[in-house]
């Protein structure tokens, strides 16, 4: 594939991250996330490292912040207040100790016995500037552009953890506090809720509520938010500071002072011992009531501070260690169509492999056809992925701006690529389903369903196996599984005599599993774990439930219609029959041998009085299932999330109401945890 010019890609990729600095500093709304950010300024970077005729002064990379857009009056920092390089990965760091240890040489000559660092947690706020003239504040400003900020005093003075008068016996004329404002969690979920009563636009996240309360007019209203602030450094005449030696001297004489310093800094000797506190911190940053985004390392001497002073933008003797993000900026190298168990197929991006959230990522989903139409995604398009939880990435976005020339579009086929029979479009669908029954991809499907754990937990048969079984036409339905010989086994592709028996054994002891199970495993639309339950225990045979009428299916608590629409219909379908006589005759359990089993499930009062609300797509329960589950449970279900809703049940592409229910701090669950909370 064509590369896009560099001078077009340059200019592209300086404008996308104008528009999201003015968004995120002036406007206080960003428009992308700090790690999309991230990435495409490090591709910014990177090309004007490799082109440096490509550097124009206005890039983002040449610059800090935005300039405000406010109606605060304008202060010129006496020292600028500089951004922090950042490091993404342990490489990162390493680049960066060799890059200060060859620029200090080069300079000061050998290096100094004490190369410690002094690690703190990057808090995610907005950076102040305070200044105290004789011990006593005389001004707050906001970090602006780094050279010119605004002048915020009146606000900064309603921040109760900003002493207004220095606890020092002899202070000196001049002296100022750098550090990060910040809105504690709880508060930051108060204020939004409090802005959707009143139909306010929700802060998108505490950064950005911090930095828009500063920016307040009126100071009672910065008063009621309860801001918060850690002192990180100070700056002041040589005489006062040159009994600081260390980075940790300084946060040690700040809160001699009266400020508040955050308490989880740690001195770290060596890079090692830095990764050892950037992975716990990764971790046990979810317990803190406030956000931090990495942690900052600054080499903890003074002298190797002042020795290696500034680029630019960054102190060379400092840099931010950000934490794996969740999204991440990768290009499609193709487009291919997954079929599934249920006939649908699925347009599944085929990335250039990329770190996301601990994993390499080189697969995303791009769910429908609809979903393709509305990306407008061609092979070759730079996009932005994203993985949540334990959901499988999927394409958020396309930048169109970054596509190569030679980009194809693509559209979903007509025809199954597995079986190559046309496909249908069911009205009101946006899903295209292969309809063939005898397609591999759904006889594969099928299989590996009923061999899945909360079905009939076959061990030892992976997909890999399935797929040899159905191409050798040994298995084509689930009871063909039940008359597979040993020596069948045994003759397939890397499977020894041990292997083949384990699975031989396994397949046996399956016939054990409860009809729930059975059920479950029949893979009928709309029966995920719970429904099979709930149906069995009504219907404790598989005859009983071939039976009965779709009303009387759609009578049981917690089965709605469409469930029982979708149960009885199979039960009418000639093959189904034959394959439920299949399984008869091969000892599968197709009925409840315990009376216990077909009681009512006790409602559990804890979730009395509990409002939910569901969004996307849950792995095995449909939304009626889901909701007929937390109504019989004592829940209310809701459509919409608002300060009354308790829980948000999310599944796979979940839109705007998880966003809305994190802003809020509502609890989410996923499909697990709910069904572990019903248990
Ligand atoms: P930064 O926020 O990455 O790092 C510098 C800042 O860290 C300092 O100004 C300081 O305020 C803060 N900080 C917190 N704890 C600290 C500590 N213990 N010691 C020292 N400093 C500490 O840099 P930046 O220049 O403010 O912003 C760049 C970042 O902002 C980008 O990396 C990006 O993630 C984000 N951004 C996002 C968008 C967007 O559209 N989402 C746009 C522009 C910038």
């Amino acid at each position: 594939m064509a590369a896009i010019p560099e001078q077009e890609k340059a200019h592209h990729l300086r404008q996308l991250l104008q528009e999201a600095s003015y968004a995120y500093y002036a406007l206080d709304q960003p428009i992308m996330e700090d790690a999309v950010y991230d990435q495409l300024y490090r591709e910014l970077a990177t090309l004007e490292a490799d082109y440096p005729d490509l550097i124009t002064p206005d890039s983002p990379t040449q610059r800090v912040g935005e300039r405000p857009a406010s109606q605060f009056v304008s202060v010129t920092h006496g020292t600028p207040l500089y951004s922090l390089e950042n490091a993404f990965s342990w490489s990162d760091m390493v680049a960066w100790r060799d890059r200060w240890q060859r620029y200090w040489r080069s300079n000061q000559g050998d290096l100094p016995e004490d190369r410690s660092y002094g690690c703190e947690l990057k808090i995610d706020g907005a950076a102040l500037a305070l200044t105290y003239e004789n011990g006593c504040l005389v001004r707050g400003a906001t970090r602006g552009d780094g050279i010119t900020g605004e002048d915020i005093t009146s606000n900064v003075r309603t921040i109760r953890s900003i002493p207004l008068r220095l606890n020092l016996r002899e202070p000196p004329p001049l002296l100022e506090i750098r550090g990060e404002a910040f809105l504690p969690l709880d508060v930051f979920h108060q204020i939004n809720r409090d802005r959707q009563d009143q139909g306010d636009p929700l802060f998108a996240n505490p950064r950005n509520a911090t930095a828009g309360t500063l920016r307040q007019l009126d100071s009672q209203i910065v008063s009621q938010r309860q801001l918060d602030f850690f002192a990180y450094t100070l700056h002041g005449p040589k005489g006062f500071l040159l009994s600081l030696e260390t980075q940790i001297q300084c946060l040690e004489a700040l809160k001699q002072m009266g400020f508040r310093v955050n308490p989880h800094w740690q001195h770290c000797s060596t890079l090692e011992v830095i990764q050892a506190y950037y992975d716990r911190w990764q971790t046990d940053r979810l317990s803190l009531p406030y956000l931090t985004d990495g942690v900052v390392i600054k080499l903890n001497a003074m002298h190797l501070q002042e020795g290696l002073g500034f680029t630019q933008k960054f102190p060379r003797w400092a840099i931010a260690w950000k934490y794996e993000p969740e999204q991440a900026i990768t290009q499609v190298l193709n487009i291919s169509v997954n079929v599934g168990r249920t006939g649908a197929l699925t347009p599944v991006a085929e990335l250039k492999p990329v770190q996301l959230a601990g994993t390499t990522v080189a697969r995303a989903t791009l769910h429908n056809g609809d979903r393709l139409a509305q990306l407008d995604l061609h092979i070759g398009d730079t996009v932005v992925i994203h993985k949540a939880g334990e959901i499988i990435p999927e394409v958020l976005r396309v930048f169109p701006e970054l596509r190569p020339q030679d980009a194809c579009s693509f559209q979903l086929p007509d025809h199954c690529p597995e079986c190559h029979e046309p496909v249908v479009q069911p009205k009101d669908e946006a899903v295209s389903r292969c309809i063939n029954t005898d397609c591999p991809a759904i006889v594969r499907g099928a299989i590996v369903h009923w061999v899945s754990r909360d079905a009939l937990d076959i061990d030892g048969m992976g997909e890999k196996l399935v797929r040899q079984l159905v191409v050798t036409g040994l298995v084509h339905t689930p009871a063909d599984l039940y008359g597979l010989t040993l020596e069948e086994l045994a003759g397939l592709e890397r499977m020894g005599q041990k292997s083949a028996a384990n699975v031989f054994n396994a397949i046996d002891r399956s016939r054990e599993r409860p009809w729930s199970r059975v059920l479950y495993g029949l893979g009928i639309r709309h029966v995920g774990v719970v429904n099979a339950q709930l149906l069995s225990e009504t219907f404790p045979s598989a005859p009983s439930l071939a039976q009965a009428e779709q009303g009387a299916i759609a009578q049981i608590h917690g089965i709605g219609p469409e469930i029982a629409q979708s149960v009885y219909q199979w039960f009418r379908i000639p093959r189904h029959q034959h394959l439920i006589q299949s399984l008869e005759k091969a000892g599968l359990t197709l009925a409840t041998a315990s009376p216990g089993l077909s009681q009512t499930p006790e409602i559990d009062p804890t979730l009395r009085g509990k409002t939910f609300v569901i969004t996307g797509t849950l792995p095995t329960l449909s939304r009626d299932e889901a909701k007929n589950l937390i109504q019989n449970h004592g829940g209310n279900v809701s459509d919409s999330v608002s300060k009354k809703t308790n829980y948000l049940v999310v599944g796979e592409k979940a839109g705007s109401k998880l966003k809305k229910a994190t802003t809020l701090g509502i609890t989410c669950l996923n499909e697990t945890e709910l069904l572990e909370m019903l248990r």
